[in-house]
């Protein structure tokens, strides 16, 4: 399926008590508008974005081109998806202007998806809620929340109450009762048609699905989270900040990195390894350019592996008389910071060393806490373990010292990067 998106952004937010529109307050890192774009503009079936903005916007430019639209309202040519159009004195005006703007582009039967402005925390799973509950249906419908507080219709005011006070008249039956937020998803010719006949009726519908009421039609209530918030008074706005970084915290198991490295030196002459940094004596030395720590350099690989950065031989070439007899923890160094630079942070790692001598048991608990030094990581977070090849192949006969590492990186930035 495809579908378009058409936002009403035109509101002064009179309610709101700021000098800037509400849709341009700041909200963490970016703003409230750009937040409600972002689920249509992550979603391939989204053909195109119209955005309603106030006559003589002088915010919408600069959020447009962070958007990597064009530079203004109405700019033809946008290679973006994003467009924007001059909004009406109303809601539903704005967004017939905003559906206007869709004519030749959209067909009758496709569906629009109008969202408000305001609402900067439409879960990813409430847009596929609704769009997999609407489609089959011919009309359309919206993303709803079941009146979850006991209501109180009130009766009219009396001077005897306080300031702001009215009586109760009676308790409304609240299991039939819904909220009505948004997305709303209608088809675009029938919506165009209801808006048009509410109009020349000199109705202004609150809603879309109100238009749609007025002449018989019965959308559909789809339920969706109360987290899908309209911000409407600058409270709202600490509310909304939470309840992103709550879900970015949450969605952070999802943002994980894997990656796996595997080196192997020659035994030579000399008489001490470096392993996991730490330097063990032995009867043997290891044939190596740099100081030939197979553990940190299997370490090395498994960090640029998992951030999709290539292998130690692209970044440290043994071609490269810097890095003759190098200490290896220098390598780790240099790839966890390629790696901060990308957002990302260590989890956990395990090592496993191959050879029949020198045993590691001794070691273990160094190597442990060397690694996790480096990495700056809790211990308990490294793990070192160590196997023979039960006397078979190259290790098994002494002839060299093999390691594998396995590491996880997870996405460690406070905001997720702009689209
Ligand atoms: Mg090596």
């Amino acid at each position: 399926m495809r579908y378009w998106l058409v936002m009403p952004a035109a509101g002064s937010g009179r309610r709101f008590g700021a000098c800037s529109p509400k849709q341009y307050a700041p909200l963490e890192g970016r703003t409230v508008i750009e937040w409600a774009l972002r689920p249509f503009l992550e979603d391939g079936r989204c053909a195109g974005l119209v955005v309603a903005v106030p006559a003589a916007d002088d915010e919408w430019p600069a959020i447009n081109a962070r958007l990597g639209g064009g530079a203004g309202t109405g700019s033809e040519g946008n290679v973006s998806r994003v467009r924007a159009v001059e909004g009406g004195d109303c809601r539903s005006r704005s967004v017939r202007h905003a559906l206007a703007a869709l004519a030749g582009r959209a067909a009758p039967a496709d569906w629009v998806l109008v969202h408000d402005a305001a609402r900067p925390c439409l879960a990813a799973e409430d847009l596929e809620r609704l769009l997999t509950s609407v489609e089959p249906h011919a009309l359309g419908g919206l993303l709803a929340a079941p009146a979850a507080d006991t209501l109180k219709r009130a009766s009219a005011p009396e001077p005897a109450h306080p300031a702001g006070a009215v009586g109760v008249a009676a308790t409304v039956d609240r299991s039939v009762l819904w909220r009505a937020l948004t997305p709303q998803m209608f088809r675009y010719g029938r919506l165009c048609a209801a808006l048009d006949a509410a109009h020349a009726a000199g109705r202004f519908p609150t809603d879309e699905a109100e238009a749609l009421e007025w002449q018989g039609e019965h959308p559909l209530l789809i339920a969706g989270a109360a987290s899908n918030i309209k911000i409407t008074t600058p409270d709202d706005l600490l509310l909304a900040g939470a309840i992103l970084r709550a879900r970015h915290t949450h969605g952070r198991s999802m943002q994980m990195r894997i990656g796996s490295g595997f080196d192997v030196h020659a035994f030579g002459p000399g008489d001490f390894l470096m392993l996991g940094g730490i330097r063990i004596a032995h009867s043997r030395g290891v044939v190596a350019h740099s100081d030939g720590d197979v553990v940190l350099h299997a370490l090395c690989d498994a960090l640029l592996g998992a951030a999709g950065l290539g292998d130690i031989g692209q970044h440290f070439p043994d071609s490269d008389a810097r890095w003759r007899g190098a200490d290896s923890r220098r390598f780790v160094s240099e790839a966890l910071a390629l790696l901060r630079q990308q957002g990302l942070a260590v989890a956990n790692v395990d090592v496993t060393v191959l050879a029949q001598a020198p045993k590691v048991g001794p070691h273990r608990e160094a190597m442990r806490a060397a690694i996790a030094a480096l990495l700056g990581l809790a211990p308990e977070r490294v793990n070192i373990k160590a196997t023979t090849t039960e006397g078979l192949g190259f290790l098994g006969r002494g002839e060299g010292i093999a390691s594998q590492a396995s590491v996880l990186l997870v996405e460690s930035a406070p905001c997720p990067p702009r689209s």
